[in-house]
């Protein structure tokens, strides 16, 4: 299928700065050489703990945040070489869904009105068409025009997910970038927003890109999975491969921590030793050598690179370099 993003050599490196004299003393490597595509009507998952660089990765492709090096290109344009103003409009085909909804809707505002507001931002309609569309919306979402007048703190968790869905979805985009839209949510809830997101995925040709945390939430949503550990994506591939066959020691340690749904499937237990290093200090080589079972002697010393291992199989370890030719 088509290509809709493409992310080539993505950095994001913050300077750590430190005294009096505020000396420049290093860097966090929040994001560092990541490169993924994104096909038009998948979901991506992005999945890694947290300090991993997904949420990074997520404002670097909105240009919420610049980045250090690398290229950002969607569908077909470079959003790295976007004037302010151009990225302005380009921010109408991507948009993105936060964890916290309560946080990123204005408390002062009605509904309707935080619903509007892309459309004014974007120049986007009359005031009638406009009034239409926010109708249209929290219909799609499941609420209604009764909702129209009400404040943010008025609604449920999940309610509020719906609103903040709904405002993504003003202005039509192509592309979502969801970071742990469902995590703030009660369990019971959280199958209901993703079963929301799938609908809404099939019925406006949506694009997703899905960071969480949490593999069971990703599993349930994602047509590929990108693991990140440290700043770097270290295997990307089908979901269904990844969760039947993960090839990264870190994947794998991943996995064996979650609760797996078939209580017949037994899967070998990695347990990973040791606390996450900082990104600001990472190890040298491959970053997840200090917790890494198979570590062999090139670990600590060469950064492992991403390969195709086997077809749309991705993974960045040296245990699978053989395999290469
Ligand atoms: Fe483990 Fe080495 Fe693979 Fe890193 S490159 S995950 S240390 S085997
Ligand atoms: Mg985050």
């Amino acid at each position: 299928s088509k290509v809709l993003l493409k992310v080539e050599g993505l950095k994001k490196y913050f300077p750590i700065r430190k005294g009096v004299l505020n000396k420049q003393v290093g860097y966090v490597k929040a994001v560092d050489d990541v490169s993924f595509e994104v096909f038009e009507g998948e979901t991506l998952g992005i999945v890694g703990e947290s300090g991993c660089g997904k949420s990074t990765t997520g404002r670097l492709l909105m240009r919420l945040l610049e980045p250090t090096e690398g290229k950002v290109e969607f569908a077909g344009q470079q959003i790295s070489e976007l004037s302010k103003d151009e990225m302005r409009k380009a921010r109408r085909d991507i948009q993105m869904i936060f964890q916290d909804p309560y946080a990123s809707l204005n408390p002062r505002h009605s509904i309707g009105k935080i619903l509007e507001e892309p459309l004014i931002v974007h120049g986007m309609g009359s005031a009638k068409e406009r009034k239409q569309k926010v109708l249209e919306l929290l219909e799609i979402v499941g609420l209604n025009e009764y909702h129209i007048n009400r404040y943010p703190h008025q609604f449920s968790g999940g309610q509020r997910q719906r609103i903040g869905i709904a405002r993504a979805l003003m202005t039509n985009p192509r592309l979502i970038i969801a970071d742990e839209p469902v995590s703030a949510l009660d369990v019971s809830i959280q199958s209901q927003v993703l079963n929301l997101l799938q609908e809404l995925q099939k019925d406006l040709k949506l694009t997703y890109i899905f960071i969480s945390h949490d593999l069971g939430v990703v599993r349930h949503i994602s047509n590929r999975v990108g693991v990140m550990y440290l700043g770097k994506l270290v295997e990307l591939t089908a979901s269904e491969d990844l969760y039947a066959e993960p090839l990264h020691p870190y994947t794998q340690a991943l996995l064996a921590s979650v609760p797996v749904p078939d209580p017949t499937f037994e899967r070998e237990q990695i347990i990973i030793s040791g606390d996450i290093p900082s990104a600001s200090n990472p190890p040298s080589g491959c970053a997840f050598h200090p917790r890494c079972p198979f570590k062999k002697e090139q670990c600590s010393q060469v950064v492992p690179k991403m390969q195709e291992v086997k077809p749309g199989h991705y993974v960045a370890c040296h245990l699978y370099e053989a395999t290469q030719h």
